[in-house]
């Protein structure tokens, strides 16, 4: 899986190893081991995003230090790797820096339809986790460079991205990369389970009171929609980021098909997530908004207003029916 990218590695020495914006425990997993197996590889390496990690996710920074990158950093690089993201825009200023410096791409990725253009892919849309895929980089080049905090890392990445291992992306083999990590990393689920979901305030939850008076259920209740709006997140001391996990909610109601929660950002737009529970594929809903994603989780932006925004969305998934 990995042959034609160990191979457009060599002759580099400088790598530039991106996460997407807005980073979510799969792609900071994924860049943190990759990023330790190119220096233990003897690459000159550096973790770059544009956006801060969330604090629960602090404590992975602590293993490699992700920097918010700068053009002169871009320049520098002999070679870029893009890691849980199928095209440049989702990885901030440096789509604007490529278009100058015309750096050899890679990526390493889960999402389907990846653009043109990247100098080699390792894209495996079955793939439950791109974490999933930077352990088989692991399994074909020496399982045992495998450590706790590598472990920790890919755990993080695979359980995030599969609710917990309850998605259909999830494979035995998914389950036995999981079983062989904890081995590993002689590590037991709840100390990084407990960094990652229990460290929840209570302003979240109240907001989460008032998300959850908003749903609706539209097109004989197989729709479920839910929002949150710049009030209820100033009402509660909450931000856009305290909204995680809280499309699974209106997705958990018996016979809901599609659940989707919009954010009402104001001046920014409106920000939608879409998840699925059955054969729709909220990918193609969303690219119809210009977003994306993958068949069961997908997001996308709308101009807004709010009213507007869920108009114009449910229109679009009617025609999937
Ligand atoms: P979430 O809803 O958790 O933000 O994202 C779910 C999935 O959709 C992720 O795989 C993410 O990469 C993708 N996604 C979310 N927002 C956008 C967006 O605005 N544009 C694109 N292309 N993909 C998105
Ligand atoms: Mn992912």
């Amino acid at each position: 899986m990995f042959k034609d990218f160990i191979k457009t590695l060599k002759n580099h020495k400088r790598v530039a190893v991106f996460s997407h914006i807005r980073p979510d425990g799969d792609c900071v997993g994924a860049q943190v081991a990759l990023s330790k197996w190119l220096t233990d590889q003897g690459y000159d390496v550096t973790a770059y995003n544009d956006d801060d990690v969330s604090d629960n996710m602090e404590w992975l920074t602590e293993i490699v230090t992700i920097n918010k990158p700068t053009e002169e950093q871009y320049r520098q690089a002999d070679i870029v790797i893009l890691v849980d993201g199928n095209a440049t825009h989702r990885f901030g200023e440096m789509k604007e820096w490529q278009d100058t410096y015309q750096k050899p791409i890679m990526i390493v990725d889960h999402h389907p339809e990846p653009e043109d253009g990247f100098d080699c892919l390792v894209s495996v849309p079955s793939a439950s986790s791109t974490c999933e895929l930077i352990y088989k980089l692991y399994e074909e080049t020496g399982i045992d460079k495998i450590d706790e905090n590598t472990a920790k890392a890919l755990y993080t990445g695979i359980i995030t991205d599969t609710g917990s291992l309850q998605f259909d992306s999830v494979t035995p083999e998914t389950v036995e990369i999981v079983a062989d990590l904890l081995r590993r990393g002689d590590f037991k689920p709840d100390e990084v389970i407990n960094k990652i979901y229990s460290n929840k305030t209570i302003n979240q939850f109240q907001l989460l009171g008032m998300a959850l008076n908003t749903i609706s259920l539209h097109e004989d209740n197989q729709f479920a929609v839910m929002h949150v709006t710049k009030e209820m997140m100033s009402a509660t001391g909450t931000t856009n980021s305290d909204t995680e996990g809280f499309v699974n909610y209106p997705l958990s109601i018996k016979g809901v098909k599609i659940a989707i929660i919009f954010k009402d950002l104001e001046e920014e737009g409106v920000k939608m997530s879409l998840r699925s529970r059955s054969d729709i594929d909220v990918n193609v809903w969303a690219r119809e908004l210009g977003g994306g994603g993958h068949k069961k989780a997908a997001g996308a932006w709308h101009k807004g207003p709010l009213k507007q925004a869920i108009a114009d969305t449910l229109d679009i998934g009617k025609k999937q029916l």
